[in-house]
């Protein structure tokens, strides 16, 4: 993680050492090691236990949805592959292309069974209709529709961890304790084998010492920037590979998808090994990301949900936190957070302030809480696709 400062452990050691006065501090004396060891230990799971709080708060008065109200009936035949689904998620490579046609098929299914989706996408905004785009060939991957843009694939080779950490997401600043992210963490160990998430032509080989690729020289350490060979409605689309200890390409080579390009690391400003990946649009640079999770293509039979939390008046929510709770089946607790500060952009046709990709297809309530106060909206996702809902906070 790309660590603006590192108060976060810091706090939580304070957190672990609270209550402790005079009286007994000669005990604190003997155990604060210990103390401190268990603080550090478990550091993330209490960000991880106080993000789940807020769907389990007491009961308070909840708001109705504002946007859509009714919620169609559920698509019964689609519920067999809606298990809660199993510690390890299933990799990329699990979409076998003997199935196309029977996973088109349920799309389509599903799409009539809901015959109003809760969710729509938000208006197009003015910029985005200046320029016709004629010829527009995204590359070839199963299910997508023409609005996404799942070009990529996950950039960790399939029995790793090829899923984007939660807590961490882009746009978040972590409650207040990181930078703003620009990207996407994998969480793999040193030495883990970096693949092309798209083919392209690498642009950046090398270590950021001399030209800033992140908000300082020496923040991304060793990096692989990939230009792709597809355009995006007319703009250069760059992937941004970050904190590498081992880099195996050159600027000016070609690479295919899922190519080996690098090994994973620390380099640069991080607290430990992962890869740190970006998506960049128009040119290569620290302002011009957009989150990965609405270019990652989904695992089989998950879909990506995106949103906006707004208040009435139509102002942006930032920083809270956004929770999905199944309720057509049993799931794992989801939840993520909304983007922070303007350094970060949303996505010119959905407009979001928070993604939650690889969300298993069925019924959701999507809840954002405020003080006491919850307010909730109901979606089905779609999988394969970017489905959309607001949230709206009456204060
Ligand atoms: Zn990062």
């Amino acid at each position: 993680m790309d660590y603006q400062h590192t108060q976060n452990h810091e706090d939580c050691n304070q957190w672990g050492l609270m209550g402790f006065g005079k009286p007994v501090r000669s005990f604190v004396g003997l155990i604060v090691g210990f103390v401190l060891l268990l603080a550090l230990t478990s550091c993330q799971q209490e960000i991880v236990a106080s993000a789940a709080v807020v769907s389990t708060v007491a009961p308070t008065p909840t708001t109705a949805p504002t946007v859509s109200p009714t919620l169609p009936p559920p698509p019964t035949t689609l519920l067999m592959d809606s298990d809660a689904p199993s510690a390890q998620m299933p990799s990329f490579a699990a979409v076998d292309p003997t199935q196309l046609e029977a996973a088109q098929a349920e799309i389509t299914a599903v799409e009539t069974a809901v015959s109003e989706p809760t969710s729509s996408a938000p208006e197009s905004t003015a910029t985005e209709t200046v320029t016709p785009i004629p010829t527009f060939t995204p590359p070839a991957l199963p299910f997508t529709s023409d609005e996404e843009h799942y070009w990529l694939k996950r950039p960790i080779p399939e029995g790793g961890t090829v899923w984007t950490n939660k807590i961490y997401p882009y746009g978040s600043s972590k409650g207040g304790t990181l930078r703003p992210h620009h990207g996407v963490e994998f969480d793999v160990n040193k030495g883990t084998q970096v693949i092309a998430a798209a083919s392209g032509t690498v642009v950046v080989a090398g270590k950021d010492d001399v030209i800033a690729y992140g908000p300082t020289t020496n923040f991304y350490g060793n990096l692989v920037v990939i230009e792709l060979d597809t355009p995006f409605e007319g703009q250069p689309v760059y992937n941004l590979y970050a904190h590498l200890s081992d880099i195996y390409v050159a600027e000016g080579q070609h690479v295919e998808a899922e190519q080996l390009i690098a090994l994973s690391g620390a380099s640069g400003v991080a607290d430990g090994p992962h890869l740190h990946f970006e998506v960049r649009l128009g040119q290569n640079n620290y302002d011009a990301t957009y989150n990965p999770s609405l270019w990652l293509y989904p695992f089989p039979d998950y879909g990506t949900v995106a949103g906006r939390v707004v208040r009435g008046n139509g102002s942006i929510v930032e920083d809270a936190t956004v929770s999905l709770d199944r309720v057509d089946a049993a799931s794992r607790f989801l939840a993520i957070s909304t983007y922070t500060g303007d350094s970060v952009n949303p996505d010119a046709q959905w407009n979001e302030n928070f993604v939650l990709d690889d969300v298993p297809m069925g019924y959701y309530e999507v809840t954002v809480a405020v003080g006491k106060k919850k307010f909730k909206q109901e979606i089905y996702v779609f999988p394969y696709r970017t489905n959309f809902v607001e949230i709206v906070i009456e204060d």
